[in-house]
């Protein structure tokens, strides 16, 4: 038994300033990957140096939008696929905000695509962190944009006849300043890749392969560990890849690394010089 001191000492995560703990336990599934990327997330943005009055994170809807209504700065969930457009809204009214998008595949690439490909094309300085785990987790299971082909979910129970979207591809298509893949398991990297994201001046990309064993491993015989084991023996890094050449194909490694980081004039760079010269 220890001290009546030690009993009554709270034990305190080095993460928990930055949550807001009256809201857990979460909503996310055992096994599921989304905390670990948020955790990642959370301790680039602590090791970034950043005063949190000037982080905000904007979610859209699904498991990984959840993660705006836990951190414990100024956050939106915003509506279905609408998380990047908000996230523009903030960075142009203040420039001096550190906007971070943090939400899923189906959410960012099916409902909010075409925000996100304007979003990179205009260089936004935001960052945007997609948490890619090849369904609709949180409506049951449906196939996405992202699902591999022949894999099975609730609408394509014989696999998926479709071809999925490359993600770092179409970032890099639209002309983003900084494009990279991880997986939640690569935590490291991830929280490096994420660091190296917020301090970019334009649009960066990263997307994170999490597991999502309730829905898409079930009907895949992918039990938790099993994806795990993916992440950890089916993938190769390669940093400055190129994107054309990242294709996700299950069967194969899956390459994974800071593909692309570029400089170019951000949105805001270009509007002050148009129209601070007048
Ligand atoms: Fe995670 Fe899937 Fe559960 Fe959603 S449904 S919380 S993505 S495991």
């Amino acid at each position: 038994m220890g001290s009546k001191e030690n009993r009554s000492r709270q034990i305190v995560h080095p993460l928990d300033h930055m949550l807001r703990t009256d809201r857990l336990p979460h909503i996310w599934c055992q096994g599921c990957g989304i905390g670990t990327v948020l955790s990642s997330c959370l301790t680039a943005i602590k090791a970034s140096g950043l005063d949190f009055k000037n982080v905000v994170m904007v979610s859209g809807i699904g498991c990984s939008g959840r993660a705006a209504g836990y951190v414990n700065f100024d956050s939106f969930h915003t509506t279905h696929g609408r998380a990047i457009p908000f996230a523009t809204g903030l960075k142009l009214s203040n420039d001096n905000l550190n906007v971070i998008v943090f939400s899923g595949d189906g959410d960012l690439f099916a409902i909010g695509g075409n925000h996100f490909i304007h979003a990179a094309r205009r260089n936004i300085d935001i960052t945007v962190i997609c948490v890619n785990n090849f369904n609709y987790g949180m409506t049951g299971g449906q196939a996405a944009a992202t699902t591999p082909y022949m894999a099975k979910s609730t609408t394509t129970p014989y696999g998926n006849p479709e071809t999925p979207f490359n993600l770092p591809l179409i970032a890099f298509a639209a002309r983003a300043a900084y494009v990279a893949r991880w997986t939640m398991l690569h935590t490291r990297e991830l929280t490096d890749s994420i660091k190296e994201a917020i301090a970019k001046k334009g649009f960066s990309f990263v997307e994170v392969l999490s597991p999502c064993p309730v829905n898409y491993g079930r009907r895949n015989k992918e039990k938790p560990f099993d994806t795990l084991k993916i992440y950890r023996e089916n993938t190769i890094i390669k940093n400055e890849a190129n994107p054309a050449d990242v294709d996700i194909d299950y069967h194969d490694n899956i390459v994974l690394g800071n593909f692309v980081d570029t400089d170019r004039p951000s949105f805001m760079d270009n509007y002050k010089a148009i129209y601070n010269s007048e």
